[in-house]
């Protein structure tokens, strides 16, 4: 297996891992527990690990999910701008347009 992803930020980290299994990609996530050799307090980043044949799907996969993240909308009720991860506008709350 080969590692694709490693973040101190386990949201994200998860959040990887959920896109690459939607796709039907078999994924192993490392130090989901901690490592019993860590220094207290220590921080330990998750690896995602997936199989060599799925390695440059899966990288792709994740580069769309990135992309789609930044993409933007305008609210239809007070214009402002929203990133896609945002299924309501900031500001005003209002529900997001279907995103392009
Ligand atoms: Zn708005």
């Amino acid at each position: 297996m080969k590692q694709i992803f490693t973040n101190e930020n386990r949201i994200l980290a998860m959040h990887s891992k959920n896109v690459l299994e939607n796709a039907g990609i078999e994924v192993m996530l490392k130090n989901e527990h901690g490592s019993a050799g860590a220094t207290p307090g220590h921080q330990i980043w998750l690896e995602i690990w997936v199989n060599e044949t799925d390695y440059e799907r899966s990288i792709e996969l994740l580069k769309y999910s990135e992309e789609e993240a930044k993409k933007i909308w305008v609210c239809k009720n007070c214009n402002e701008e929203n990133t896609a991860t945002f299924g309501a506008c900031w500001n005003c709350q209002t529900a997001a347009e279907v995103i392009q």
